[in-house]
């Protein structure tokens, strides 16, 4: 089975910052997930470069536009390096690949009378780099995004007839039962997508005059196509179409394009246009997420909140700024972030949670057994109970791209351990019983492996160092890979073999 999972290519005028590590850190978090589960992935990001923005800035930087993308894109690689993020491929639009997918799309779309020439007058968002119509905007006629006015142009351009998609579309993103449903997540906002097609589409322009850096109308060399048309059609270009059909045909449809909000009618609407109009088939769903807000204010440069992946690194370290990111907030929704919060979080899942259940575990093993647990017969019950606690919901939860409620459930796993540690009171043991002591600890590490395997699509380095600390045997994401297959199952196939621990190291240093 494959699994194609996208990001929205990024806009190379932008740094890479937190709003883009929040998408991409769930798309790998998802990526990992689905190859445990034995998927054959294939998961895209890239970067979006063309457009009137880049060609100004580049003159403002005295560099040309290809030198500034660059520069940009290989800012995003670094990030997603840092970040720990297995992306597949990485697609930039100023790549030959991306330029010869678009021609292609957009001359189907101009052979079967889709796109036509018209003189155009609208309200022009250079921040958005899109048209708007009045509708669209707040009470004071500003951007919703930018809250500057549009400006009112005009140019003659070509439209693509979106207006004759209105009931295609309905059709394939409301009702579940169409062979071509696209599902659209969150339901709140596949509703209000759902009332706007309802009041029908305008045509919209797919092409610009005098904007050079873009690729170029193939039939009108005079235009070039719009960027927000041009980066949509990465999404095929980075698997071969046109050319590389066994590639295209082994990855299409998309089984989740990934985004922020703002950008969802693109994703929902416009995209499926194109598809439907050019003769391919669909993604299979469209997620958006929300947007937050850093200690309730909207993140922006001049306020100077901005946050990079390196200061979530150098903080939290790798591993946990990226399990804290996925799970802080409701994934789908708006919310908030603070330094403060994540710390708070950081402390409870991990320093006290998890870091402990860890450290006093191999502690117990090293005090008691010299790191040598002897092999018995551990408290199945226990890891019965935290197996099947994980098995009722994590799954479904991760899915569902329900991030936090998979954290959830990883939580109440890993307290009810620490609970029964409490219960059992080793160090009581010590001095009666060391045949239970040795099983009760043998139980906690076999938990701690169960724990860990869940833990890897968040913590894909700490979970392995769990697994070795506690002495288990064989690689932590082959042996999980067979776990979700429920090809082994807990006690029998991945128990320590010779329960030889490694001497514990704080995996979660408490931060103040
Ligand atoms: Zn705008």
């Amino acid at each position: 089975m494959k699994f194609y999972i996208t990001t929205p290519i990024y806009y190379v005028n932008d740094i890479p910052h937190v709003g883009h590590s929040y998408t991409t850190i769930a798309a790998d978090v998802m990526a990992r997930w689905k190859r445990l589960n034995n998927y054959d992935v294939f998961f895209l990001t890239g970067t979006d470069e063309h457009g009137a923005k880049i060609a100004a800035a580049a003159k403002t930087k005295d560099v040309t536009p290809q030198k500034l993308c660059d520069e940009m894109s290989a800012k995003f690689r670094q990030a997603w390096e840092l970040l720990n993020i297995s992306y597949t491929d990485f697609i930039r639009t100023t790549e030959q690949r991306h330029s010869i997918a678009v021609e292609k799309i957009i001359q189907i779309l101009f052979d079967k009378g889709l796109i036509f020439k018209k003189k155009y007058e609208g309200l022009y968002c250079v921040g958005c780099e899109r048209f708007y119509v009045p509708k669209d905007l707040d009470e004071s006629g500003c951007c919703l995004f930018h809250k500057t006015k549009p400006v009112l142009q005009s140019e003659e351009n070509y439209f693509f007839k979106l207006s004759s998609f209105q009931n295609a579309l309905l059709e394939r993103i409301a009702d579940p039962h169409n062979e071509e449903y696209i599902e659209i997540q969150p339901e709140e906002r596949r509703n209000e997508i759902i009332g706007k097609l309802k009041l029908g589409l305008e045509d919209v322009s797919f092409s610009r005059t005098a904007i050079e850096w873009g690729i170029p109308v193939p039939f009108d060399k005079e235009q070039t196509v719009y960027v927000w048309v041009d980066a949509l059609v990465n999404y095929i270009a980075a698997i071969g179409y046109p050319e590389n059909k066994s590639k295209f045909q082994k990855y299409w449809a998309a089984d989740i394009h990934l985004m922020a909000k703002d950008i969802l009618w693109f994703h929902s609407v416009i995209w499926p246009a194109i598809l439907i109009g050019a003769g391919l088939s669909l993604p299979k769903k469209v997620y958006s997420h929300g947007f937050f807000t850093l200690s309730g204010s909207k993140m922006s440069k001049s306020l100077g909140n901005v946050i990079s992946p390196k200061e979530l690194v150098d903080k939290y370290g790798v591993d946990a700024a990226r399990y804290l990111m996925a799970t802080l907030i409701p994934f789908g929704h708006d919310g908030d972030i603070s330094w403060q919060g994540l710390t708070l979080q950081y402390n409870t899942d991990l320093a006290n949670n998890l870091g402990n259940l860890i450290s006093r575990t191999v502690k117990m093993a090293e005090k008691y057994f010299n790191l040598t647990v002897p092999r018995t017969e551990p408290n199945l019950e226990l890891v019965k109970e935290v197996a099947n606690i994980l098995k009722r919901s994590f799954a479904q939860n991760m899915d569902n791209l329900e991030l936090h409620k998979a954290s959830e459930v990883l939580r109440s796993a890993i307290t009810l351990v620490n609970r029964q540690i409490e219960i059992d009171a080793p160090w009581k043991l010590a001095k009666t019983d060391t045949n239970k002591l040795a099983s009760c600890i043998y139980s906690y590490l076999q938990t701690a492996d169960i724990i860990a395997m869940h833990m890897l699509p968040f913590m894909p380095v700490i979970s392995e160092k769990i697994w070795q600390i506690t002495g288990a045997s064989g690689n932590i994401n082959e042996v999980a890979k067979k776990y979700f297959a429920d090809t082994i199952i807990p006690a029998t196939g991945f128990s320590i073999s010779a329960a030889q621990l490694q001497a514990s190291e704080i995996l979660f240093p408490r931060i103040a």
